[in-house]
C-alpha cells in the first residue's frame, strides 16, 4: 500500500469550514487505497495570537512555558480535524509530536528534531486509521519537556515523518499553488515553479521564502524525500522538490534548465557595525568570537578598506533581528579589550537574493541584478555570494521593489497575477 503524508498549514485550517474541507481531501486520498499521516499546523494565525498573549503577561516569556503555550494551537487543530474525519465515517487518531515519539534536542523555541520513534502511528496505520500528528512540536528525552522547532516547524514535522516512516511522498498543503519564482504576495506577476532541486529551494527558504522551513528543506535533502508543495483549496499539480540524481562526472548540467530559480526577501535581519576597528591581524576573529558566544547566526560580513591615516576600519555584518541586543551587549562589553571606538546598530535593513543553479555557468549575473537595482534607483548596501545565489542589502522600505524590479529584469514574470488563496500572511 503507497503511504502519502500530507501536512496542512494554518492558512488550509483556519476556520471549520477549512478544516471540514481538509478532512474530505485527507479522505479522498484513504478512499484511492493510500495509508495516511498528516501533519496539521495551528489554525490560521493562531500562533501569533498565542505569542502576542505571551508578551502581553510577560515581555521575556520563559521559553518552556512558552513551548507549552505554543504547542496548544497544534493541538486544537489536530483533535478537530480527527473529528471532521470521523464525522465522515473514517477512522483517524490524532497524536501529540511526543506521542507520535518526535524526540527533539533541548532547545526550546528551535528544537532539532533527533530521532523519531512513531511506533503509534505505526499501530494505528496497522488498525487502519488515519493518523494525525501535531506539527512543530516534540519531546526531549533528557528534560522530558515538550519543545518546539521554529516558526513555520509543522513543514518539518511532515517530513521527518516521511523519512521515519518511508513514505512514498509528502505532501506540503498551503495557501498558493506552490512555489513561485518569487512571493506572490508581493510580486503578483511571480511565476509558480513546476520543479525545484532541493539544492536551490534551499538557498530559496535560508534566504526568506517562507514557503517551506528552511529545516525541511534540508532534513528532506539528507533522507531523500521528494516534496510536492501545493494548494489545499484546488487539485492544480504544485511544485515538485527533488533531489538531482549526482550528474556523471564532468558533464555540463541541463542547458535546458532556467539559470535564476527565484528570488526572495527577508526582512528579518540587522545591521551591527563596529567603527574604528584596529587593522591588525587577529581583530575579526575577536570580534566574531564574542558575537559567536551569544549564539547569534552571523549572515554577511563586509570589512572597509582601512584609512590609511588612522589605520582604523568599519566590519559590518548581520543577524537575525532576534539575536541583535544579545550580540551588542556582548560586544559593547568588551570595547576596551578589542579596542574599536563604537557601536552601530541599523534594523532598517531588507535583504535580496537571487538563486540559481544556471549561475555556476553563466557569467554576468551579478552584473544584470546591479543593474536592474540601479535602474530601480536601489542602493546596495552590502553583498555576499555564494556558488548558486547573490544576496544584497538594501533599505528595508525598498527591498519589495527590488524585488519586483529584478524578477522583471531576469524574465520571470508570468503574463497573470498569481493567485494567494487564503491567509493573511502574517
Ligand atoms: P502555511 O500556513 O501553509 O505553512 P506559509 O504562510 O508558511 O503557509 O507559507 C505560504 C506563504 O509563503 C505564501 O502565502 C506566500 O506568501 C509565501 N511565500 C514566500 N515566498 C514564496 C515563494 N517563493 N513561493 C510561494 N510562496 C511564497
Ligand atoms: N504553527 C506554527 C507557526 O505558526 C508552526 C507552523 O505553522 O508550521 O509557526
Ligand atoms: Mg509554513
Amino acid at each position: 500500500m503507497t503511504l502519502i503524508v500530507q501536512k496542512f498549514g494554518g492558512s488550509s485550517v483556519s476556520d471549520a469550514e477549512g478544516i471540514k474541507r481538509v478532512a474530505k481531501r485527507i479522505v479522498e486520498t484513504r478512499k484511492a487505497g493510500n495509508d495516511v499521516v498528516v501533519a496539521v499546523s495551528a489554525m490560521g494565525d493562531s500562533t501569533d495570537e498565542l505569542l502576542d498573549l505571551a508578551h502581553e503577561v510577560t515581555p521575556i516569556p520563559a521559553p518552556r512555558e512558552l513551548d507549552m503555550l505554543l504547542t496548544a494551537g497544534e493541538r486544537i487543530s489536530m483533535a478537530l480535524l480527527a473529528m471532521a474525519i470521523k464525522s465522515l465515517g473514517h477512522d483517524a487518531r490524532s497524536f501529540t509530536g511526543s506521542q507520535a515519539g518526535m524526540i527533539t534536542d533541548a532547545h526550546h523555541g528551535s528544537a532539532r528534531i533527533v530521532d523519531v520513534t512513531p511506533v503509534r502511528l505505526r499501530e494505528a496505520l496497522d488498525e487502519g486509521a488515519i493518523v494525525i500528528v501535531a506539527g512543530f512540536q516534540g519531546f526531549n528525552r533528557d528534560t522530558k519537556d515538550i519543545t518546539t522547532l521554529g516558526r513555520g516547524g509543522s513543514d518539518t514535522t511532515a517530513v521527518a515523518l516521511a523519512a521515519a516512516l518511508d513514505a512514498d511522498i509528502c505532501e506540503i498543503y498551503t495557501d498558493v499553488d506552490g512555489v513561485f519564482t518569487s512571493d506572490p504576495r508581493v510580486v503578483p506577476l511571480a511565476r509558480k515553479i513546476d520543479r525545484i532541486t532541493s539544492e536551490e529551494m534551499l538557498e530559496l527558504a535560508a534566504s526568506g521564502a517562507k514557503v517551506l522551513h528552511i529545516r525541511a528543506v534540508e532534513y528532506a535533502r539528507r533522507h531523500g524525500v521528494t516534496l510536492h508543495v501545493r494548494s489545499s483549496f484546488n487539485n492544480n499539480e504544485g511544485t515538485i522538490v527533488y533531489n538531482p540524481a549526482p550528474s556523471p562526472e564532468g558533464e555540463e548540467s541541463n542547458v535546458e534548465d532556467p539559470i535564476i530559480a527565484g528570488v526572495a526577501s527577508d526582512l528579518s535581519e540587522a545591521k551591527i557595525t563596529v567603527v574604528g576597528v584596529p587593522d591588525v591581524p587577529g581583530k575579526a576573529a575577536e570580534i566574531f568570537t564574542i558575537v559567536a558566544r551569544t549564539d547569534a547566526n552571523v549572515d554577511m560580513i563586509v570589512q572597509n578598506v582601512s584609512s590609511a591615516a588612522t589605520g582604523l576600519t568599519d566590519i559590518s555584518f548581520t543577524v537575525p533581528k532576534s539575536q541583535g541586543q544579545a550580540a551588542l551587549t556582548a560586544l559593547s562589553n568588551a570595547q576596551a579589550e578589542v579596542g574599536f571606538e563604537s557601536l552601530q546598530y541599523d534594523d532598517q535593513i531588507g535583504k535580496l537574493a537571487l538563486v540559481g543553479a544556471g549561475m555556476r555557468t553563466n557569467a554576468g549575473v551579478s552584473a544584470k541584478l546591479f543593474d536592474a537595482l540601479n535602474k530601480a534607483g536601489i542602493n546596495i548596501e552590502m553583498i555576499s555570494t555564494s556558488e548558486i545565489r547573490i544576496s544584497v542589502v538594501t533599505r528595508a522600505d525598498s527591498v519589495n521593489e527590488a524585488l519586483r524590479a529584478v524578477h522583471t529584469a531576469f524574465d520571470l514574470d508570468a503574463e497573470q497575477a498569481a493567485v494567494v488563496h487564503g491567509g493573511t500572511g502574517r
